[in-house]
């Protein structure tokens, strides 16, 4: 049943009655894209632009380089959003060209936005080799910042793209409570809001992604973590915006249609995962998923949410 389900799944996202939810692809670099193309993204919800430069973290990349790399994943996905995070430097991803090399606590140090604000020639570089790879494709680019922790870093990244003059959309990842607690006003400043989920449980949680013995607090089916989603998703459905998840919450199928049910309006994923997710959505009412991620946010745990979910979803 569940092969048959997965050969009938194809086209765009959607829950049974029809609330579209675009289920889009992670990638980190040209090379991902056939496997994106072949689930059937309908665009890039993520593409870690910092695994270019992994084979080489002495030194900045090329502009050169760069636009050859991005030129080649965007015009893989003529009339679709390719969403392009700029370099998150630092913590589980150093680069030794942008990272400080004696910081006591790496991932609450200068990573993402915070190294690109302090290097502002390696941001522009990369928004000046976005704008010429993106330059006469007909793709719907869009441009966002990690590490995003309030209004002022929205801004000056806002700011760095209209001085670069990159025709794209630009938006703020939420990654960090306070980003999601304050939402509506970074709102003020961006376009869009995609939730990384997978940093946004380490910093509610206090849990480091890269330690073992703290992945129970990791869990992305946390009630807590789930009442920031909400809370970015409002203010983002108040503001006529979007809000995605690219973290690793998206790709698993069940959260998937809680999350969807919580009001995020796209969801980014290893390709491996699109199939199954977009099975699973086709399955429920938006409504069951609402009634869902309700009773996800009425427990106390991971354990409960996930128990509560299956509850409402059998149709118990
Ligand atoms: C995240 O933090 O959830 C995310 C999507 O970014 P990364 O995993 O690359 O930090
Ligand atoms: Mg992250």
């Amino acid at each position: 049943e569940r092969k048959a389900a997965l050969a009938a799944s194809s086209g765009p996202g959607a829950t049974s009655d029809g609330h579209k939810v675009p289920l889009l692809a992670n990638v980190g670099g040209p090379a991902d894209v056939p496997a994106a193309v072949a689930a059937g993204a309908e665009g890039v919800g993520l593409f870690r632009t910092e695994f270019l430069f992994l084979d080489d973290s002495a030194n900045a990349p090329s502009e050169e380089k760069q636009v050859e790399a991005y030129r080649q994943v965007l015009e893989a996905f003529p009339g679709s959003r390719v969403v392009v995070r700029v370099l998150d430097a630092g913590a589980d991803k150093p680069l030794d060209f942008l990272t400080p090399a004696d910081e006591p606590n790496p991932a609450l140090g200068v990573r993402g936005l915070r190294s690109l604000l302090d290097h502002p020639e390696v941001l522009n570089t990369q928004l000046r080799a976005l704008a010429t790879a993106s330059a006469g494709l007909p793709v719907y680019l869009e441009v966002m910042a990690p590490m995003v922790a309030d209004r002022q870093d929205a801004k000056a990244f806002a700011d760095a793209c209209r001085a670069a003059g990159l025709a794209a959309k630009f938006g703020a990842m939420v990654e960090i409570p306070s980003a999601a607690l304050r939402a509506r006003s970074i709102l003020q400043e961006v376009e869009f809001l995609s939730l990384g989920t997978n940093d946004l449980a380490q910093y509610t949680f206090a849990a480091d992604r890269q330690v073992g013995a703290v992945a129970r607090l990791q869990d992305p089916w946390q009630p807590a973590l789930l009442d920031l989603v909400a809370q970015a998703a409002e203010a983002a459905r108040a503001e006529g915006k979007s809000c995605g998840v690219c973290g690793e919450a998206a790709a698993d199928p069940l959260l998937a249609c809680v999350l969807t049910g919580l009001g995020v309006t796209s969801l980014s994923m290893g390709a491996a995962s699109i199939p199954y997710v977009r099975a699973t959505l086709a399955k429920y009412t938006l409504a069951q998923c609402e009634r869902a991620a309700a009773a996800a946010r009425a427990t106390d745990s991971a354990d409960e949410a996930r128990r509560a979910v299956q509850g409402v979803l059998s149709g118990e």
